[in-house]
C-alpha cells in the first residue's frame, strides 16, 4: 500500500454493509479511487466524505484491494453551490461526467484542475448552465470525440455562418451546405459559441453572457451531440432535464397568477 497526500473531490458515497461506506474520490495524484470507510456515521471522516467536498486527503492507495482515507484537512466548502438546488444539480451532473469520461485509477491532473475550476466558478455565481455546456464540450475529447466546428469541412474557411453535418462530423459553410441535404439547419450562433467553448480561457468566462433562448438551443444541440457520439445516460442529467421542465412550469404558474 502506498501512502500519499493529495487534493481530492468526493464524487459520491454509498452504503456498504450495515454501517460502512464506500466513497469515490477523484484524487489529483492517483485518479478516481474507491475508498472504504468503516463505521462511517461515527467516523471522524464523516464531514469529508460528502459529495462535492474538496479537501487535501492523506490516503492509503491499494492497487488491487480497497483503499483507505487516513486523514484530511483544508476542506473547502462550496457554500453557494450547496444552497441552490439548481446550481447543485448541475454541479452533481458535472461530477458524474468527470466520473464517466475517464477510467478509474488513471492520473489526469488536467481534468482534475478543470473540474475544480468549473465548480469554483459555479460557486462564485457565474452562469452554471453555460459553465456546464463548456465542461461538456471540452470533455468530448476525453470521450474520444473530436468535433470540428471551427472551419468548413470542404474549403476550410473560418468565421462565417456554419451549419452542422453529422455525415461529415463537422461544419459546412454556405457554399457547401448542399453537400449534405440532411444538414441540421442549426442557428449559426450555436456553432459559433460551441467553437468558443472549445478553447475558452477562464478569464474570458467572466465576461460571457448568453440569453435564455440561445441557452435552450445550446442545450438541445449538446444533448444531440452526446446522444450521437457519446451515448451515456446519467441519472443526474435526467434530473436536470426534469428540473428544467418543472422550473418552466413554476414560471408559467407565476405568470398566470400575476395576470
Ligand atoms: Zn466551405
Amino acid at each position: 500500500m502506498e501512502r500519499i497526500e493529495t487534493s481530492g473531490i468526493v464524487l459520491y458515497n454509498r452504503d456498504f454493509r450495515e454501517e460502512d461506506k464506500l466513497v469515490k474520490i477523484f484524487t489529483e495524484q492517483a485518479g478516481k479511487r474507491m475508498f472504504f470507510v468503516k463505521y462511517a456515521a461515527k467516523s471522524k471522516l464523516t464531514a469529508a466524505i460528502q459529495p462535492l467536498t474538496y479537501a487535501d486527503f492523506i490516503v492509503k492507495i491499494s492497487e488491487d484491494g480497497l483503499s483507505y482515507i487516513e486523514d484530511f484537512h483544508q476542506v473547502q466548502a462550496f457554500r453557494h453551490l450547496n444552497q441552490d438546488i439548481f446550481c447543485l444539480s448541475y454541479a452533481t451532473y458535472i461530477l458524474a461526467l468527470a466520473d464517466a469520461c475517464v477510467q478509474d485509477k488513471i492520473h489526469d491532473a488536467a481534468l482534475f484542475a478543470f473540474l475544480v475550476k468549473t465548480l469554483e466558478l459555479m460557486d462564485s455565481g457565474l452562469d452554471y448552465e453555460i459553465l456546464t455546456n463548456i465542461f461538456e464540450i471540452q470533455l468530448l475529447g476525453r470521450f474520444g470525440v473530436s468535433l470540428n466546428v471551427h472551419e468548413c469541412v470542404f474549403c476550410h474557411r473560418v468565421g462565417i455562418p456554419f451549419d452542422y453535418s453529422y455525415r461529415y462530423s463537422g461544419v459546412l459553410c454556405p457554399q457547401h451546405y448542399h453537400e449534405d441535404e440532411r444538414r441540421l439547419h442549426l442557428d449559426p450562433n450555436v456553432l459559433y459559441l460551441i467553437d468558443q467553448f472549445q478553447a475558452i480561457s477562464f478569464g474570458e468566462l467572466e465576461r460571457i453572457s448568453v440569453k435564455d433562448g440561445m441557452k435552450r438551443k445550446l442545450r438541445l444541440f449538446i444533448d444531440q451531440l452526446y446522444d450521437e457520439y457519446v451515448g451515456i445516460h446519467l441519472k443526474s442529467k435526467k434530473f436536470i432535464d426534469d428540473l428544467s421542465s418543472w422550473g418552466q412550469l413554476m414560471k408559467q404558474t407565476e405568470n398566470e397568477e400575476s395576470k
